[in-house]
């Protein structure tokens, strides 16, 4: 299986997906009637990225200085279309109803948004034979909308970097103190519609609320909880449900603490 591709139109892509969004993007979503939510993980990372790896510079420029503890994190924050099953904007004839106003990771998939990503196959849903080693012929009418696919990569890029202070508020506003710790899993909220478009049409000068500066990592590895424990982090051992998104499987033995919820 290569990474040369060609659409088969087969729909997979608007099923059972967290779709990231702009701010923009998530209130016109949110004002369809659709759900948002916000997804948060954190990692332990210095306030200074290396200007050579373009990677790390995206990561700093989206997200957010907080604690744990004595421990400096970053705070990631991403606002995502949810739908479980079809989403609600797939027509049945497999086309999209809202294609001229589709968010731009719709407009891309199933490309990487960051830089220097590249196509993984395996972790995406389009079926095998979407898939060619041929570069060419079957890539050729892609070739075209490249450098377009290429552009709105870097639009949403800009965004994500543009909507941070944004997110800033919005979190302390909607009381958003728990973070997935990265690598393992995330926070999941989903606030009303009325209170996430408050949070998020919020300005800077009409902001009561100071950033959160202090934040729980939640994780459901007991191993990491004890590790994150004996650094100084508050820290809580959750379980995979609604509020928390793990990446791996639970590792939780409760037997000498209370079970806990977010
Ligand atoms: S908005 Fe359109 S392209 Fe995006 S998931 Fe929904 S139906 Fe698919
Ligand atoms: S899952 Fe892949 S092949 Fe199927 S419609 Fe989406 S982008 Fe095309």
């Amino acid at each position: 299986m290569g990474t040369g591709f060609n659409c088969t139109q087969c729909g997979k892509c608007c099923h059972d997906l967290r779709i990231p969004l702009s701010v923009d993007e998530a209130l016109d979503w949110s004002a369809r009637g659709n759900r948002v939510q916000i997804l948060v993980e954190a990692w332990p990372l210095p306030d200074t990225g290396s200007s050579e790896d373009a990677n790390s510079v995206h990561d700093m420029n989206r997200s957010f200085a907080g604690n744990s503890g004595t421990v400096r994190l970053r705070i990631f924050t991403t606002l995502v279309a949810r739908h479980e099953g079809a989403c609600p904007h797939l027509r049945a004839d497999k086309r999209c109803g809202i294609y001229h106003d589709r968010p731009r990771i719709c407009r891309i998939y199933p490309r990487e948004c960051r830089p220097l990503a590249e196509m993984n196959p395996a972790l995406k849903a389009c079926p095998p034979e979407a898939w060619t080693s041929e570069e060419v012929p079957e890539i050729l009418p892609m070739q075209s909308d490249t450098q377009q696919a290429r552009a709105i990569a870097v639009a949403h890029r800009q965004a994500s970097y543009a909507n941070v202070p944004v997110l800033v508020r919005a979190c302390a506003r909607l009381e958003i103190v728990s973070a997935g710790f990265a690598g393992e899993g995330f926070a999941v909220y989903e606030p009303p519609a009325g209170q996430l478009a408050d949070a998020l049409c919020e300005t800077g000068s009409s902001s009561r609320h100071d950033p959160v500066q202090h934040w729980s990592l939640l994780t459901n590895q007991r191993s990491t909880h004890d590790l994150l424990k004996s650094a100084g982090c508050s820290t809580r051992l959750v379980k995979q449900g609604a509020d928390y998104i793990g990446t791996v499987a639970d590792d939780c033995n409760f037997v000498t603490e209370r079970t806990e919820t977010l």
